[in-house]
């Protein structure tokens, strides 16, 4: 606290990320990152950089990239909108779409992100409970009384539940939903559900969000972006150039859109984590945990005869980094990110062996 701080920056509630440690050695499963290396192209882009470049500025467009992103989803590049992470595109949106007097519609368990934003931009929220299957009912969103809201949000799959809703049930929501924007957050589609990006032409206030932070291996370029109607894309292009008008760097951008052009390299890559995700789930299913059907890169599970912290601590001590969330209703599970064969075995081994 200061005296120097504005009313806006003593009510914040920042985001606390998962801890990124200095330490050597660990089997780092925390934060949902890619254990694969980013594609082969990735490094060809930045092992043949011309650095001289680097005096210029970039495209302000990134018009390689969104030719690269609307050439993967079939639109066309007015349909897409880039930016640093998804977090600067969910920001965007959050002020250009969410910024009304209405509540914001969005499950009570999701990115912890999106409150920050609300408190950030002044946005009024509405948080609707999941259902005790951790699943998200988008009838909810329908009811009469939540018809005049501002906007709805919500991560599918979801995080930390890593439970996936159909398409038709997304579409259901965006037949009755017609007077504010529907975005959907799809940081984890890639493994296991079925992306929104294929409803864009057909609803005007439909906003996909994606990263290329999980699925691409890229968490340490920052790049994100929005699929959506010509008009969303022009609102958001609007925001970002009122507040921060530098795209992406040169380097990120070219990356980026080899990433995407990869595709015979990120089909794999997911692959090879959903087999992993496959493969644990069933072996701390063997152990007793409770385990919800994931469609994620990451599994939430409930182990059984000890508490969920504990087993977080003692397996830091086995130097294996999972989360621990101390909140209501997901306290009593452990979010763990899916690593390589080897390290997944680890964890494993290191779990019996706690148990005893
Ligand atoms: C990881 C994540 C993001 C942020 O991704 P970045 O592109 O790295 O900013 C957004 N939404 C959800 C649900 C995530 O899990």
């Amino acid at each position: 606290m200061s005296k120097y701080w504005s009313d806006l920056a003593h009510r914040l509630d920042p985001y606390t990320p998962g801890e990124q440690p200095k330490e050597q050695g660990l089997i780092k499963l925390n934060t949902n990152e890619n254990p694969y290396p980013p594609s082969p192209k990735v490094h060809a882009v930045f092992s043949q950089a011309n650095i001289d470049d680097l005096r210029l500025y970039p495209d302000p467009e990134s018009s390689l990239l969104k030719q690269s992103i609307a050439q993967f989803y079939h639109l066309d590049e007015a349909q897409v909108f880039v930016g640093n992470g998804s977090d600067e595109v969910l920001a965007a949106a959050f002020q250009a779409f969410f910024a009304g007097d209405k509540p914001l519609l969005m499950p009570d368990i999701t990115y912890s992100f999106y409150t920050v934003y609300c408190s950030l931009y002044d946005i009024d929220s509405c948080e609707l409970p999941l259902a005790d299957d951790f699943s998200i009912n988008l009838a909810q969103y329908c009811s009469e009384s939540m018809q005049d809201n501002g906007g709805v949000v919500f991560a599918n799959p979801n995080a930390p539940s890593s439970l996936a809703l159909s398409l038709a049930e997304i579409e259901q929501l965006l037949l009755k939903n017609t007077e504010s924007v529907v975005l959907v957050d799809e940081a984890y589609v890639d493994f296991g559900a079925q992306s929104a990006a294929s409803l864009v032409n057909q609803y005007p206030n439909l906003l996909v969000v994606q990263t290329l932070s999980k699925s691409r291996s890229l968490a340490g370029l920052r790049v994100g972006f929005a699929l959506g109607n010509q008009a969303l894309i022009y609102g958001l292009n609007r925001v970002k150039n009122s507040f921060n008008p530098y795209p992406l760097d040169r380097l990120a951008e070219r990356a980026a859109a080899a990433a995407i052009d990869d595709v015979d390299y990120f089909n794999d890559c997911c692959q090879k984590i959903i087999a992993t995700r496959e493969w644990v789930t069933a072996q701390l299913a063997a152990l007793g945990f409770e385990m919800l059907d994931s469609k994620t890169n990451f599994v939430m599970a409930k182990p059984t005869g000890i508490a969920a912290e504990d087993l977080f601590a003692q397996l830091r001590q086995h130097k294996i980094i999972v989360r621990y969330f101390n909140k209501p209703r997901i306290s009593e599970y452990l979010r763990i990110s899916i690593g390589t064969d080897q390290e997944m075995q680890a964890l494993i081994t290191a779990i019996k062996e706690i148990l005893g």
